[in-house]
């Protein structure tokens, strides 16, 4: 527990299911009070919302399309007006579209930058526009991927979004470290999400997955969210424009696992 996150307030977007939704349980587990951000999955949300309600915990889902600017602008205007301010802002949110580079179609393409990094964009313009206007000290976290670091192929537009949100999230980091805001990523290796769940519902895919890390097996959400947890709190307070993988070593180069090489 950290017990410095007791009473604040985040936003987690793309926290219906997956990734967003493992954080936004544990933030508040952390007692933080917590806006909700779902794109399409109303349900799934709210069902998140209610377990913390039920829990004696504070959340609010809201819907919003993170490549838009007005509806992003809403989660930062929904902090402030429910839960009285704003700490720490998670871009979450993020998709893929599997298709060989010479046949990925430029709408495709524009969606996934769109999403993964515009969004990460607009979502640390509001909050950096809050913390500014308040003068007061301000946390993001961005949620990369390994294919910050290890390309991708078929996946030439996930890989060029989180290699951007990369460099986006140290320039931000180095920016703002003057005003005592923080901007870090997470970057997770093979996590059992819905964004894999037709792959891992195949056993030897699964394996042939678990091959490429060296701990042999394939992550959990919640451990992605601990690692979340400790960039949000003060544990980190020194930590700023800087990439944790939560990955079971799987960008250490795991063909050399056994010596190979
Ligand atoms: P997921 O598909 O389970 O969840 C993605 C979430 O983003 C969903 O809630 C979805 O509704 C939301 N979303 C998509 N488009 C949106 C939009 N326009 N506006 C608002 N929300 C939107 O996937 P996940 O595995 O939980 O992924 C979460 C993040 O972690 C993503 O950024 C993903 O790239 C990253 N990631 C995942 C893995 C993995 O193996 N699961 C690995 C590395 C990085």
């Amino acid at each position: 527990m950290y017990t410095d996150l007791n009473g604040k307030v985040a936003v987690v977007t793309g926290a219906s299911k997956g990734i967003g939704k493992a954080i936004a349980l544990r933030l508040a587990q952390e007692h933080m009070k917590l806006v909700f951000n779902y794109h399409s999955d109303q349900n799934g949300a709210q069902v998140a919302v209610d377990q913390i309600k039920q829990n004696g915990g504070d959340a609010v889902a809201v819907q919003a399309d993170v490549s838009k600017e007005e509806d992003v602008n809403k989660l930062v205007k929904t902090a402030e007006e429910e839960f009285g301010g704003l700490d720490l802002f998670i871009n979450n949110a993020g998709m893929e579209k599997e298709v060989p580079t010479h046949k990925l179609e430029l709408k495709d393409w524009q969606r996934v930058i769109d999403v993964n990094l515009t969004g990460t964009f607009l979502g640390t313009k509001a909050a950096l526009n809050y913390f500014l206007d308040h003068n007061q000290a301000g946390n993001i976290i961005n949620m990369s991927s390994v294919h910050q670091t290890i390309s991708w192929p078929h996946f030439a537009d996930y890989s060029a979004s989180k290699g951007g949100s990369k460099l986006f999230t140290e320039t931000v980091a180095k920016e703002y470290a003057p005003n005592n805001i923080r901007v870090n990523s997470i970057a997770p290796g093979a996590i059992n999400t819905p964004i894999n769940a037709k792959k891992f519902a195949d056993p030897k895919a699964y394996a042939d997955t678990a091959e490429l890390v060296p701990m042999n097996r394939i992550g959990k959400p919640e451990e992605v969210a601990a690692a979340a947890a400790w960039l949000a709190s003060s544990e980190s307070s020194y930590v700023t424009g800087e990439t944790i993988y939560v990955d079971g070593g799987m960008k250490l180069y795991p063909e050399f696992k056994e010596g190979r090489g």
